[in-house]
């Protein structure tokens, strides 16, 4: 069976399928959606939705930026369940190390026009009275936000259906072919341009992608309206995100408009299952009582998993497939792809476009991984 000709095949109604979808239908491109379960129930389910600015590398820094720049300029037409809250983040610090480290990060972003914060003890126990006492400190980050991934995804679905857009939704592409995709029930699509954003399913679809699982925990909890007022990230999690190999926890905890309390997070490397693993979770717990100890008496309503697709060097693939000549790729956005999809989504239909990128693009060019050969 065959059926009719697109300009772009996006695979996967991710977020970031979904922001590259809206991108494409934005530019006058006729788009096709194939996403295999429902719109955004992969890891942008399961993610946490945090909107922000990281300074890892300069390449993490410029992207996230430059994709919260974009958030802001939507957030007042976003839709109500989309729940954009602009309540900033607050990196705690612990001990005198942790302070050193907080003050090097206001560095770094005064000096490329981010805004910040130092709080010291007193001003952080007045920003957040929950939190236990003995901290040393912080840095607020107000231009930071949160968002509920999911309905943001179904929102730029709708924005690409509304332009005329195909959905084919529950099947799923079973293989990448020279002239566009081959689906599960024995459809042909064809197309100008493939977008393979099928997250960390990607490398099933392009194999020899250096993209692997990262498994992390959320846990949601009941409506405590204004227990916590910014997103709380301790400043070890910098150490606990960025190591490769170790199975890590980290205080983590977001407010959602609804009152609720996203408690994060963890990482897991080498592991497949998407069961709920007992002793990493109460590790997980047990690291946000010791920073919020009232927490201890709040009730969970649930826990789950999700996958982050994760590159070698920590930054996602944005751009053409080194040998598919008609093969995109957005995927690869670990932990950060909520924040990421709108530059992403930029990112890709300039290069689909040829046009000159709004950031240097070669740091997230799939060429970058290009010392072996990679078959689509
Ligand atoms: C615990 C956790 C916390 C996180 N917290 C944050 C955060 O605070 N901030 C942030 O920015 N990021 C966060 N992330 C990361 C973020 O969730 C991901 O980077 C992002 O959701 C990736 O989006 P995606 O569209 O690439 O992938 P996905 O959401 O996984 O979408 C891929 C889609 O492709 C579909 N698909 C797969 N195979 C096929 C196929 N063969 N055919 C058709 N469709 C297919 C899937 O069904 C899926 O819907 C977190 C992730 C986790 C796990």
């Amino acid at each position: 069976m065959s059926s009719k000709t697109y300009d772009a095949i996006i695979i996967g109604a991710g977020i970031v399928g979904s922001a590259c979808a809206a991108e494409c239908a934005r530019e006058g491109l006729s788009v096709a959606i194939v996403e295999a379960g429902i719109v955004g129930g992969g890891a942008t389910a399961a993610g946490m939705g945090h909107l922000v600015v990281m300074d890892d590398s300069e390449a993490q820094f410029a992207l996230t930026r430059y994709s919260q720049q974009l958030w802001d300029e939507i957030g007042d037409e976003l839709p109500r369940e989309v729940e954009y809250d602009a309540c900033g983040t607050i990196w705690i610090a612990a001990d005198d190390e942790e302070m050193a480290e907080a003050r090097r990060k206001e560095k770094f972003y005064a000096d490329r026009g981010v805004k910040t914060e130092m709080l010291d003890a007193h001003s952080l126990a007045e920003a957040e009275p929950n939190l236990r006492p003995g901290l040393v400190g912080g840095l607020r980050v107000p231009g930071d936000s949160v968002i509920y991934p999911p309905c943001a995804a179904q929102y730029f679905v709708d924005q690409t259906l509304a332009k005329g857009a195909s959905l084919f939704l529950g099947v799923a592409v079973k293989a990448i072919t020279a002239g566009g995709v081959l689906l599960r029930d024995g459809t042909s699509i064809s197309a100008g341009v493939i977008v393979n954003a099928a997250g960390s399913s990607s490398p099933m679809l392009t194999h020899g992608l250096d993209v692997k699982k990262r498994k992390g925990h959320l846990v949601i909890t009941d409506r405590y309206p204004n227990f916590i007022r910014h997103q709380l990230v301790e400043l070890g999690y910098l150490k606990s995100a960025h190591t490769l190999t170790a199975e890590s926890v980290a205080f983590n905890i977001q407010p959602r408009k609804t009152g609720q309390l996203l408690i994060g997070s963890s990482r897991q490397f080498g592991v497949e299952d998407s069961q709920v693993d007992t002793p990493v979770l109460t590790r997980m717990l047990d690291r946000a009582v010791e920073y919020l100890p009232g927490l201890g008496k709040l009730s969970s309503l649930r826990t789950w998993t999700g996958f982050r697709a994760a590159t070698p060097d920590k930054l996602p693939l944005i751009g053409p497939h080194m040998e598919h000549e008609r093969l995109y790729l957005a995927t690869g956005h670990e932990g950060l792809g909520i924040t990421t999809s709108l530059a992403t989504a930029k990112l890709l239909v300039a290069q689909i476009m040829k046009r000159e990128t709004a950031i240097p693009i070669m740091p997230y060019l799939p060429a970058r991984m290009a010392q072996e050969p990679v078959h689509a």
